[in-house]
């Protein structure tokens, strides 16, 4: 198949603000500078961070795949994100304004975090918790989440961190699976108007748990929760009444920083290990690279949960590194209406919003009268991740939430590579919609063919890093041997991402979606993402979801999962003839569905990812898999009831 047919002709491209290209951050002049060597780079970029030992080392690949970035280096990660900035004078700035979803808000400052975050450490160190030790926290998006993991990372105890949305069984696993003997978390969080309990099923994990000791609970809802003597403790309590002096202790830069789940999109989430001084120098740099960060005068609102990585780079650890200003929402985009996120960007003048795609097609579902209403002038720059921007959304946003000059940067990178590395500087790079374009300066990506020979501009193929970077894992918490196997073993000395990718004309890269999800279809390789992205080009197509089901005559079937946008109605009876027929003329006969269904939800893992493993198993007929990373599982149950199918 024609694999350049998501470059329609007919899609603009948009160069960048002059403004902004003239005071931008990153230039040609940096890539230039990486280019030339980039362990010096690197080195440089480490400047960003105080170091209580400067390191000497830049990288050892000695023992590769495993890692070591400024080996010899000593730090302290909360020193570098709270105290130094209180220290150069900055403990008025606000560090993240909170808005609750009942809209109670709270502006906290550098000097009030780095209070609270010291209360927090002597607590857990009055607890025994000792460098090393996990820590696992299971919280609403609240304030305190922000202050358990800083406080963590004070102590050189790796967090580990489960979205508040997951059951008491995803809970078990990590906590298991990393040894916690600690658990934060609180009464519950506000969710969709209501209070939510989250301390129920911290108690039911924790029958499963015995090496639990203790458990510390922030009151958030003020609901009725249960606690066991001995065993649990407010937060009011036990952390308010500590001191806000503690001393930062400096670590190895190699220390372990935070195990984090993976979104398990293809299979069982991997336990993915991140270490301090690499990790803090790949996110510091990339998040002022990406975003022009201006940490005087930028608002920064990451719209993501803290539960997914997204939640640990750039809503926690990069903006705090960076001495930003951020906003930190608790509730659901539609709470108490459907206006709530430009209302929360009009109020606290953001400048950069960073966000999922998936969000992105909800909100054109709800109609660009409601972003309308509100002042979005502030906004100069417009982050999506997670998965493919589809042109149609790229467009949308750019133009109803970006006032049409705001640039897009599409940022592509894992749980495991820590830091984008494939995204458009936006003082660069004259976007294209739909394209993730460029390694960013200091990284090196290729796209390579099955045997691993390297690419050229036209062709698609599989996506590796070809040099380590910063921020990579340093391995899979206690399993180095599936750590190897996954990434390193498909090809010699180059990281396998499991991403399909090729390179346009100009040589810019475009993402396709899972190499899992590549179809073969009577012998044409084929996108999912493609695919996908020619339904929700139809005007009555809200989202769509591809996959390929065996199939006897032609190896693998197309099937289509649809969502209509609101104003389609049902569709009308030959809503899926006329679906196929779309996809045929966007892209060619051979790329037409096989069949078509009309649901009403797709199964979303927490970051938004189709989990179109799930789906595979819809269209085979099969029992469906391992859905507790699902958002909400009873997705599945809603889709099998209601198919409209057709084929
Ligand atoms: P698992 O590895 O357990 O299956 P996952 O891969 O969904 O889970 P994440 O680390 O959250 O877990 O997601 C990383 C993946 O998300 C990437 O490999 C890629 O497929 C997709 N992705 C993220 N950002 C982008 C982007 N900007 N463009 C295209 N794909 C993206
Ligand atoms: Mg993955």
């Amino acid at each position: 198949m024609n694999q350049a047919a998501r470059e329609d002709l007919t899609t603009p491209t948009f160069p960048p603000p002059e403004e902004l290209a003239r005071n931008a951050n990153v230039t040609e002049a940096t890539y230039a500078q990486a280019e030339v060597d980039d362990l010096a780079f690197w080195a440089e970029q480490a400047k960003r961070i105080s170091w209580s030992k400067e390191p000497t080392e830049v990288l050892d690949w000695s023992n590769a795949p495993f890692a070591k970035w400024f080996a010899d280096g000593e730090l302290n990660a909360a020193y570098n994100m709270v105290d130094r900035h209180v220290e150069a004078g900055h403990g008025d700035r606000v560090a993240f304004h909170f808005e609750g979803e009942p809209g109670d808000a709270r502006a906290i400052t550098y000097a009030e975090l780095k209070d609270e975050v010291s209360q927090l450490a002597n607590a857990l160190v009055e607890l025994g918790v000792q460098a090393g030790d996990r820590v696992a926290i299971y919280m609403p998006m609240i304030p305190e989440a922000v202050i358990a993991m800083v406080a963590c990372a004070r102590l050189g105890a790796p967090h580990v961190v489960v979205f508040g949305g997951f059951s008491a069984d995803a809970l078990v696993n990590r906590i298991n699976d990393c040894g916690c003997e600690i658990v934060i978390t609180a009464d519950g969080g506000y969710r969709r108007g209501k209070p939510s309990a989250l301390k129920p099923a911290v108690d039911k994990a924790l029958l499963q748990c015995p090496q639990v000791r203790n458990v510390i609970v922030a009151k958030r809802t003020g609901q009725d929760t249960e606690m066991v003597q001995g065993r649990d403790l407010w937060w009011d309590d036990f952390v308010a009444t500590q001191s806000t002096e503690h001393t930062p202790e400096s670590f190895p830069a190699e220390q372990p920083l935070y195990v984090m789940y993976s979104s398990g999109s293809t299979g069982k989430p991997k336990g993915i290990l991140h270490t301090t001084g690499g990790y803090l120098v790949g996110t510091a740099y990339t998040h002022w690279a990406t975003f022009d960060l201006k940490p005087e005068t930028d608002v920064f609102w990451t719209a993501a949960d803290i539960g997914w990585v997204t939640g640990h780079s750039y809503l926690v650890y990069a903006p705090l590194l960076n001495g930003a200003t951020s906003v930190l929402y608790e509730g659901t985009p539609d709470t108490p209406h459907k206006g709530r996120w430009w209302e929360i960007i009009d109020k606290y003048r953001v400048t950069i919003l960073y966000c999922a795609p998936t969000a992105i097609r909800t909100f054109m579902k709800w109609g660009s009268e409601i972003p309308e209403r509100y002042d979005l002038s502030s906004l100069r720059i417009l982050g999506s991740v997670g998965e493919p921007i589809n042109p149609e959304a790229y467009l949308w946003y750019r133009k109803h939430i970006g006032h049409d000059d705001t640039p897009v940067v599409d940022t592509w990178w894992q749980t495991e590579t820590g830091m984008h590395l494939i995204s458009p500087m936006p003082g660069v790079a004259t976007g294209k919609p739909g394209a993730a374009m460029r390694a960013l300066p200091g990284v090196s990506v290729e796209v390579v063919d099955d045997e691993g020979k390297v690419l050229g501009k036209g062709e698609s193929g599989l996506l590796v890093l070809t040099k380590p970077w910063p921020a990579m894992l340093r391995s899979l918490w206690n399993d180095d041997q599936r750590y190897i196997d996954t990434y390193w073993s498909r090809f010699d000395n180059m990281y396998f991402a499991g991403d399909g990718a090729k390179r346009d004309a100009d040589g810019d890269i475009w993402l396709l979606g899972r190499v899992d999800d590549v179809m073969n279809v009577s012998g044409h390789r084929m996108s999912t993402a493609e695919i996908e992205s020619a339904l929700v080009s139809h005007p009555k197509v809200a989202e769509a979801a591809v996959v390929g089901a065996t199939d006897e005559t032609t190896g693998q079937a197309i099937v289509a999962f649809v969502i209509l946008r609101s104003d389609a109605g049902d569709g009308g009876d030959d809503i899926v003839n006329e679906l196929r027929t779309h996809v045929a003329n966007e892209i060619g006969a051979i790329a037409k569905p096989k069949s078509i269904m009309v649901v009403s939800e797709l199964p979303k893992t927490r970051s938004g990812k189709i989990m179109r493993r799930l789906l595979r198993d819809i269209a085979e007929d099969r029992e469906v898999g391992d859905v507790t990373t699902l958002q909400d599982s009873s997705v599945m149950d809603q889709i099998k009831s209601g198919l409209k199918g057709g084929s």
